[in-house]
């Protein structure tokens, strides 16, 4: 697997002296430092190399990731592109720059296709920051970003937004156009944010080449999606908070196993591949452990004594959908009570964490809908989706019933992958009507795929009547805001009539409440 990253050994021996002083230097907390000897300062850059903008994330109260990518082409012509470079940041408490409060250089390698992760420290608690990154004398755009409130901190308001799918031949990303204008403290892509390959009709633009499989592919794609002005405002307005789903690597992986005819030893270097492509073009923390095709991205996001978000990986783990994937009826392997779709080290992570968890409100922030979504088939029976947690009930019964037995304040869940928006309560037996509920759930729809989209179909209609639970069904595209105060938490459902067409104005569709201590939806 290895070879696809490493096409030489003097490169990979660089590449691993590189990371081993960059895990050093996170360890000392010690980032500045790291530039110094085996990066090269470059004096003048006849042209801008900051294509695909700026953004950052994972913030926590003292620190946030800064992020940019230097554009290969522009190194190229300027002789740069097999050097390690030198790429300067500054972090200002104010939008004109006139209070620089924190400067640093860190060192972008080829290896790494010249991105720039920068974990700035020393900030303040719950402030408002901005920043740009300079090289060879030219700045780039500056973003806006916001640290965390200190974890003991009260905080009187939190407002966060998640989206999800943004399949970028199927509409335009009008959407974030608009998120980027409601300066949210924090925004959450909960996954698909590019897509391996093409599917459908009335595409309005294209991403270059067939499927993808190799570093060289992945890069190109993540390039084209990124290149989305509308994208780039979203990821500059707000610090993010990223997790993968499966068309980061293929449709429907599981683990180790690809949808389709690819051996293990095909997927995981795939998955070594598309994890890399991820991480360069992602505002996030180096996952410590990652090696090749294993990269370990679950991860807690503390905002004071508000909010805490569990931020989970449901494909790298699970064993395989059961019974053949798809909707199907149940059979053996599905009713395998050992089955697991978050891996054994996670769930245990998880669940210790939701056992101890003190913030008032504690977000899962995972890709796939938790509450039961069973369809009838065309004989009666009852249909499994097999993607999704209704595939793994034993496990999710688990995970519910946990929240229910440690008394953890106030569960949300909030997911994507469905390119529809719904609500749900949610509740250890969902086949049970006296069962509790214990948690709600948020499902965001697409940015992008699927196209236009419709307010309500036949598909959502019918499911809604077979799932009690499920209390809210929509299939335009749009994104979800959240506002959270100590007493109530608040979801927005918003909607564009059409994304085929730029500059769609965008509404609320429907809005939810749930109250400290009651996690029943409420309309609002
Ligand atoms: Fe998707
Ligand atoms: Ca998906």
């Amino acid at each position: 697997m290895k070879a696809a990253i490493f096409q030489r050994p003097l490169a990979r021996r660089r590449f691993l002296f590189l990371m081993s002083r960059l895990s050093a230097a996170l360890a000392l907390g010690a980032l500045p430092a790291l530039a110094h000897g085996a990066a090269r300062r470059v004096n003048q850059l006849p042209e801008d190399p900051f294509y695909l903008g700026v953004a950052s994330g994972d913030p926590r109260a003292d620190a946030v990731v800064l992020w940019t990518r230097l554009d290969p082409a522009v190194l190229r012509r300027a002789g740069l592109d097999e050097d390690v470079l030198q790429v300067d940041y500054e972090v200002a408490a104010d939008a004109g720059f006139s209070r620089i409060e924190r400067a640093g250089s860190i060192a972008a390698a080829p290896e790494l296709g010249h991105s720039a992760h920068a974990d700035v420290r020393g900030l303040r608690p719950d402030r408002e920051y901005f920043y740009r990154w300079r090289i060879g004398g030219v700045a780039s755009p500056a973003g806006r970003t916001r640290t965390a409130a200190a974890g003991a901190a009260e905080v009187d308001r939190f407002r966060f937004a998640f989206a999800s799918c943004q399949q970028y031949e199927h509409g335009y990303y009008t959407a974030y156009r608009h998120m980027a204008e409601e300066n949210f403290d924090l925004i959450v892509h909960l996954g698909d944010y590019i897509y391996e390959r093409t599917w459908g009709e009335n595409l309005v633009r294209s991403h270059e080449g067939p499927e993808i499989h190799t570093l060289a592919e992945y890069r190109a794609r993540y390039e084209t999606y990124r290149s989305d002005t509308d994208l780039q405002a979203a990821h500059a307005s707000a610090p993010w908070a990223v997790t993968w789903d499966d068309h980061e690597v293929d449709n429907n992986y599981a683990a180790q196993t690809a949808e389709d005819e690819q051996t293990q030893e095909q997927l995981l270097a795939r998955r070594a591949a598309g994890y890399q492509a991820w991480y360069e073009f992602m505002p996030v923390r180096l996952p410590v452990g990652w090696q090749g095709p294993d990269m370990p991205i679950h991860r807690r996001l503390r905002f004071g004594k508000l909010l805490e978000m569990n931020v989970l990986d449901t494909r790298q783990y699970r064993d395989d959908q059961a019974c053949g994937d798809g909707r199907r009826p149940s059979c053996a392997e599905h009713m395998d009570p050992s089955r697991s779709l978050l891996g054994q080290a996670q769930k245990r992570w998880l669940l210790d964490g939701l056992a101890s968890a003190d913030a008032r409100w504690n977000v899962l922030a995972q890709q796939i809908m938790m509450a039961g979504l069973r369809a009838v088939g065309e004989g009666g029976e009852q249909l499994w989706p097999m993607d999704i947690w209704d595939g793994y009930p034993f496990e999710r019964r688990e995970l519910l019933q946990t929240l229910a037995d440690a008394g953890t304040p106030n569960p949300v869940v909030i997911t994507g992958d469905i390119h529809t928006h719904w609500a749900a309560e949610l509740k250890p037996d969902f086949d049970d009507p006296a069962s509790p509920v214990v948690g709600s759930e948020f499902v965001g729809s697409s940015v992008s795929s699927g196209g236009d989209g419709e307010d309500s179909n036949d598909y959502g209609t019918a499911l809604l009547a077979n799932n009690p639970h499920v209390k809210f069904f929509n299939a335009q595209r749009g994104y979800v805001a959240n506002t959270i105060t100590p007493a109530q938490w608040r979801t927005d459902y918003k909607v564009l009539p059409r994304v085929t067409v730029a500059g769609a104005p965008i509404s609320i569709r429907k809005s939810y409440i749930v109250e400290d201590g009651d996690p029943r939806l409420r309309e609002d």
